[in-house]
């Protein structure tokens, strides 16, 4: 009762401020559906080929989002750099090598690399034959220390064949298509797309010695190697394998490892400055790069939430000084990885001097889903926080009221939402937090994403509710938080 009688008292304060005529032409007329157009067809650009997590598609966007922070005057959340790296691990191929005396071969044409592992150190062994390692050629011919060359029916089931050669002893496994060439030249086409790719991990990766070390060669090199044609090469016997020359080879694939260059990008507008109290206000920029035979540019996904985030900044940058809390605006990265930004800011917070009493989220809010035909919203984990729910529907009686919707609130059928986004990163640590969404749509996680597709004059009017809910929970003095999760 107390609780309720309290929140009454402070709500209506907030109305008197809010409801004027000079609140509403001064902050929120700043907020248009133009400029909010031209921020997602900036940040879901082919060019910054789907933001993915620490790549440089995605520090592109970092730089807009600090153009932006830096035009409206916001500071660096540590007063030093609106960049916070969030400390994880990326690695890429960096070179195949494979020699011998007399020539150095070409990587994707003459081989390529199937495993994870890398070959460091480099190898430097004698080749062996051992037809299409049978068991039984195994007591015949020594694999021990050497680069066993073996005939197999497809590149796709290569691990079976590797693995029990690896267990003879051999140091590495080179695989011939027993009939079709061409498979290796699909082999290296899918493995090339691959080792183009950065991958990101949390943790230093660790790759074990004993790790199997296996590649798919051209016929071609086979032949060169033991000089037989390819096909005479498969009828041997054993003592003509034995017979065979044993040329040497080096190889050698090398991982590039080191702390992704993966930030968020988090800058503030100081409140009147009694206290160290912050509203963040976050929204993912990262994306998942390049899926599907296209570029996942990911405009509703979060170009949206983002361009939102940067017409918010810009709208509240006036308020400098003027609000009983600090504004936090947090772009994060690695969303899609598993709000693994999200997760390191809150985790953090030696690495400013904020106390964060509310989160409001912002993931995709640019579409009309399936079952609406206009204005609404959807909101997210704001049931578990009634007095932060209670702001909302105070800001919308506010403005043109828009239909605000729960249902990912009881969402067991969608996948459980409150943990789908990064507003989760706070509310597992019992700060309240509202997610804003647009719903679900045939194009989430597809190249047909598109800037195209949303409709800008709707989220203009879902910026305008997100701000002045914002401005709310900026002005109200506290949160009690209730977690049943
Ligand atoms: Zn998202």
């Amino acid at each position: 009762m107390r609780t309720a009688l309290f929140l009454l008292l402070s709500v209506t304060f907030c109305i008197a401020n809010a409801q004027s005529p000079r609140f509403k032409a001064k902050y929120l007329n700043s907020i248009s559906d133009s400029s909010l157009q031209q921020h997602v067809y900036i940040l879901a650009s082919d060019s910054l080929k789907g933001r993915n997590t620490g790549t440089e598609g995605e520090r592109k966007a970092a730089r807009y989002i600090v153009e932006n922070f830096e035009q409206n005057g916001l500071k660096p959340f540590n007063d030093t750099t609106f960049l916070q790296n969030i400390g994880l691990w990326s690695w890429q191929w960096k070179e195949f090598k494979l020699e011998s005396k007399q020539r150095d071969f070409e990587n994707y044409k003459d081989f390529v690399y199937l495993s994870t592992a890398p070959v460091a150190p480099e190898i430097k062994a004698e080749c062996v034959f051992i037809g299409n390692g049978s068991d039984s050629i195994f007591n015949h011919i020594d694999v021990e220390g050497k680069i066993a060359f073996v005939c197999v029916k497809s590149f796709r089931s290569w691990y079976r064949i590797a693995s029990k050669t690896k267990r003879e002893g051999a140091v590495a496994i080179f695989m011939v298509h027993q009939s079709d060439n061409d498979e290796f030249l699909k082999a290296s086409e899918r493995n090339r797309v691959l080792h183009q790719q950065l991958s990101i991990g949390t943790r230093e990766p660790v790759f074990s010695e004993s790790m199997i070390k296996a590649f798919a060669v051209n016929q071609n090199i086979t032949e060169e190697l033991f000089q037989l044609p390819y096909d005479s090469l498969k009828q041997l016997n054993y003592e003509q394998i034995k017979s065979l020359p044993a040329p040497k080879l080096t190889l050698a694939c090398q991982l590039k490892v080191e702390i992704a260059d993966a930030n968020n990008v988090v800058g503030y507008i100081p409140g009147k400055g009694k206290t160290n109290e912050a509203v963040v206000i976050s929204a993912h920029y990262d994306h998942i790069g390049e899926r599907h035979n296209g570029i996942c540019v990911g405009a509703d996904d979060n170009a949206s939430g983002t361009a939102a985030v940067i017409e918010l900044a810009k709208a509240f940058a006036p308020l400098e000084g003027k609000l009983n809390r600090d504004l936090i605006f947090l772009c994060t990265s690695g969303e899609e990885k598993g709000l693994l930004g999200a997760f390191y800011f809150a985790d953090h917070p030696q690495e400013h001097r904020f106390d964060i009493k509310a989160n409001v989220n912002i993931d995709m809010i640019g579409r009309i889903d399936s079952t609406h035909k206009s204005n609404y919203i959807y909101t997210i984990g704001n049931n578990h926080y009634p007095e932060f729910d209670s702001l909302l529907h105070v800001a919308n009686n506010m403005l043109e009221p828009m239909k605000i919707q729960y249902d990912y609130n009881k969402s067991q059928g969608f996948g459980n939402f409150l943990r789908l986004s990064d507003h989760y990163a706070f509310h597992r640590i019992n700060i309240p937090v509202m997610g804003f969404f647009s719903g679900l749509h045939k194009d989430y996680h597809t190249p047909n994403d598109t800037p195209d597709k949303i409709d800008y004059q709707l989220m203009e009017q879902r910026v305008k509710l997100i701000f002045t809910t914002t401005y709310l929970a900026a002005q109200k003095t506290a949160f009690t938080s209730q977690t049943d999760e």
